[in-house]
């Protein structure tokens, strides 16, 4: 099970980026791309350590490919206190 935290464009620093694809906006252009769902980041903690990532959605998919090994694996992804859940298939995401 991973769990990741959605960053609202209200709590993100002047300018946001993905540690990993380098994607990077400011927080006027991330409130509008986060609205028309284009683009949401979020913090996940690497598991077993105390470092934090922080990933645009593609990338945080990306990882949980990678992370759960090939296996089916759950995904949470925390919004205000709110937690939705979602059911990685690696099948599904080879299709
Ligand atoms: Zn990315």
């Amino acid at each position: 099970m991973i769990k990741a935290n959605i960053i609202k464009p209200e709590k993100a620093s002047e300018e946001i980026s993905c540690d990993d694809c380098k994607i990077k906006y400011s927080s006027e252009d991330y409130t509008t791309l986060y609205k028309s769902k284009k683009i949401i980041y979020s913090d996940i903690r690497v598991p077993g350590t105390t470092y934090v990532l922080c990933l645009c959605h593609d990338c945080l998919f990306k990882y949980v490919k990678h992370a759960s090994g090939g296996k089916e694996t759950k995904l949470i992804m925390l919004d205000d206190g709110k937690e939705f859940h979602f059911k990685f298939d690696p099948d599904d995401l080879n299709k």
